[in-house]
């Protein structure tokens, strides 16, 4: 089995797996990864849950389709993202539950809209700005993910969900879970007195596990 064949038997699995356990619904929600010579990406109005391995999409990092069913309309995200991260080797793009509902709301620091609750948050996300809100299909939208990517390789589009990218698939569907999980803890906690990590713990995590 080639590489390529093993990378799309991979985002396949891992989307019926985010599928399944609720993450994505309808057909919301992409997965990429970045192979040799382009980038297969899942392909436009599929489902995660019922991904076909040998249809998803493969672009080149301009995003012209070379094979495969046409890219999901959100793949111009995903090269955004590539282009400002050439560590990144898979991206998440959920529609999850809770990270939307953190998308919609008002925030005091729109640089970071999540406290660091937990260390493995630290770890896996860090700082997530909130990129402005753009309607589906803008590539103004790719331009704002762009500008915050270089530093931050988790983003929340406003009103939509998070964009998440690993160096590797599997490690980018970790992190999205953890994004989501964080998430869900604010919400349980907003209104409540918590005592999120303080920057002594934050500095000793970025020393002790550097990204
Ligand atoms: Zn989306």
């Amino acid at each position: 089995m080639n590489d390529e064949t093993k990378a799309r038997d991979l985002l396949a699995d891992r989307g019926r797996s985010l599928y399944d356990r609720g993450y994505a619904h309808g057909s919301s929600g992409n997965l990429s990864a970045r192979i040799d010579g382009g980038i297969l990406i899942t392909p436009t109005g599929s489902s995660l849950g019922r991904l076909d391995p040998a249809k998803i999409s493969k672009v080149d990092e301009s995003g012209k389709h070379v094979a495969g069913d046409p890219p999901s309309k959100e793949s111009f995200l995903h090269l955004a993202m590539y282009a400002e991260r050439p560590s990144a080797k898979g991206i998440v793009h959920l529609h999850c539950t809770c990270a939307v509902a953190v998308s919609c709301m008002v925030h005091k620091d729109e640089r970071n809209v999540l406290p660091p609750l937990t260390a493995y948050y630290v770890m896996r996300v860090g700082k997530l700005p909130l990129v402005p809100y753009y309607r589906p299909g803008d590539r103004a939208l790719a331009e704002a993910v762009r500008k915050e990517a270089k530093q931050h390789h988790a983003v929340l589009l406003a009103n939509h969900g998070p964009v998440v990218a690993g160096k590797s698939l599997d490690e980018a569907v970790d992190n999205a879970e953890e994004l989501e999980a964080t998430a869900k803890l604010a919400l349980l906690l907003d209104g409540k007195q918590t005592a999120p990590l303080d920057a002594a713990k934050i500095a000793d995590l970025e020393k002790h596990f550097p990204s």
